[in-house]
């Protein structure tokens, strides 16, 4: 090891490439990290973090709306695009700045270039011109919107990236997709008053969750004002002479906007790196091909996060990273668990969830009970919000093991990080049955529907 530069070189500066870098310097090890954009990656710089902030950017007039019912009268209230953007700048620049500290703090080298492999040891620093080797070399590069070439007119979306940063918040905009990020960014405009279409060719918006919380979701957006349309794409996007633009969809209709933001998935940054030339094994999809361990199909070269196309979320990276240590640098293989991972999107209401959907768990169980409550949330009775919560339990009718349990009201995702420990443990009814209660919650529903609300034998309700 003595004859390289260094015990590990990582490419990539986010959640899992900076958490990497950082625990290896700190066991000792010579390192260095490489980041052409920004420390803290996608997550810190346009994603989780700057989306939560306008999230709760989003939610004031609701919360404005809410207090009259709490004796409160609220003068009526305006938004200023320019400083919600500002201020969130500046959070990131913070954020930004101690993601690169904690690195150098444990005493990595940080470097601010692109970086690509020259040979499976050696990595050129492109705004050093110079290389450097290693021992071993981790690739956490990420991902990016997946583009969509063939959609004529393309040229003019926007994707999540610039969603943030735009320089004028638009009377009206149509966003392409059903996931994560367009559920989100819809709630996210249409909070702040935008006129906002979301579009999605499959039957109902956010196809890996449970379908109960995918059509509460949906009637509740819509009946705060948002318009989505399902079983639809758009067929092409023109500019009209006032710079707005026109969006003809699968089916006829047009609408015009002032921006089309497309939220059709994410795909890895892979290209320009070296990696065919140092014969990095790369799936179809341009994802790296690793093994149970990140490992590449070359000894010494590592990979983690959204890079790997495995599942593509922040706290998964993070954990890919401190596994990555344990085998590389402890002696100690340890595979990343991808089983169980709880789950929030930050739609309003929100969502959280962990485990089998019903859907998923008929699939597998022959006998399921499904636990289900449906309730106004205290805050609500005052606000007089029409709005309810909705909580399910999906159990294994035989063994009585939770499989999944699902959410969709205020602080849903706070929820499902600690549901996540008991159904990660593998716990059962029987144990939710006998937890107390914490009152008055909305989450003392969840050990509190003694009753199944329904049985699904083979398949059949009964
Ligand atoms: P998702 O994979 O969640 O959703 C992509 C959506 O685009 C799906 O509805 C998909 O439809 C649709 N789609 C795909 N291709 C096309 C196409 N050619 N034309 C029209 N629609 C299409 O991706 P996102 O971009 O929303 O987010 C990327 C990832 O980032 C997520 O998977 C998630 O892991 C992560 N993320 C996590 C967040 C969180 O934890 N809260 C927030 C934001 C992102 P279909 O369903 O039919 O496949």
């Amino acid at each position: 090891m003595a004859g390289y530069d260094y015990d590990l070189f990582v490419i990539g500066g986010g959640s899992g490439g900076v958490r990497a870098a950082r625990v290896a310097a700190a066991l000792g090890k010579r390192v260095a990290i490489a980041e052409e954009y920004r420390y803290g990656g996608t997550c810190v710089i346009r994603g989780c973090v700057p989306k939560k902030l306008y999230v709760y950017a989003s939610q004031f007039p609701e919360h404005f709306a809410d207090a009259a019912g709490y004796g409160w009268t609220v003068p009526e209230a305006s938004f200023d695009w320019p400083t919600l953007v500002a201020n969130k700048d500046k959070e990131i620049a913070r954020l930004e700045a101690i993601y690169k500290r904690n690195v150098e703090g444990a005493g990595g080298e940080a470097f601010h270039s692109r970086a690509m492999l020259v040979d499976p040891h050696s990595v050129y620093l492109v705004a050093e011109d110079r290389t450097v080797s290693a021992d071993q070399i981790l690739i956490a590069t990420g991902g990016r919107p997946a583009p969509h070439p063939a959609l004529s007119g393309h040229e003019y979306c926007i994707f999540s990236n610039e969603a943030f940063d735009l320089k004028q918040l638009p009377k009206a905009i149509m966003i392409e997709g059903g996931g994560y990020i367009a559920v989100e960014f819809a709630n996210i405009f249409h909070g702040l008053g935008v006129d906002t279409t979301l579009v999605y060719r499959g039957q109902e918006i956010l196809s890996r969750f449970d379908m109960d919380l995918r059509r509460s979701l949906h009637e509740m957006m819509e009946k705060k004002g948002i318009k989505i349309l399902c079983h639809a794409v758009s067929e092409w996007v023109r500019k009209t002479p006032d710079g707005r633009l026109d969006v003809l969809l699968s089916g006829g209709r047009t609408l015009t906007v002032d921006q089309v933001m497309l939220a059709i998935g994410r795909i890895p940054n892979t290209e320009n790196m070296g990696l065919e030339g140092v014969g990095v094994e790369l799936s179809k999809t341009g994802a790296i091909v690793v093994d149970q361990y990140s490992r590449t199909n070359l000894d010494n070269i590592w990979a983690i996060g959204d890079v790997t196309h495995r599942v593509q979320l922040t706290p998964v990276a993070i954990h890919e990273a401190m596994c990555f240590i344990e085998t590389a640098f402890k002696n100690n293989p340890t595979a990343p668990d991808h089983d169980t991972i709880p789950t929030a999107v930050f739609s309003q209401p929100e969502i959280g969830t962990v485990g089998l959907s019903e859907d998923d768990a008929i699939k597998r169980y022959s006998e399921v009970e499904v636990y289900r409550a449906s309730f106004r949330p205290m805050r609500h009775t005052l606000s007089g919000r029409d709005e309810k919560m909705l909580m399910k339990l999906v159990v294994d009718g035989s063994t009585r093991k939770v499989l999944g349990a699902h959410i969709l009201g205020p602080d849903a995702g706070e929820m499902a990080q600690l549901l996540g420990i008991p159904l990660k443990a593998g716990l059962t009814k029987d144990d939710f049955d006998r937890t107390m209660a914490v009152h008055p919650t909305a989450a003392e529903e969840l050990v509190t529907m003694y009753k199944p609300t329904y049985r699904v034998k083979n398949g059949e309700r009964v």
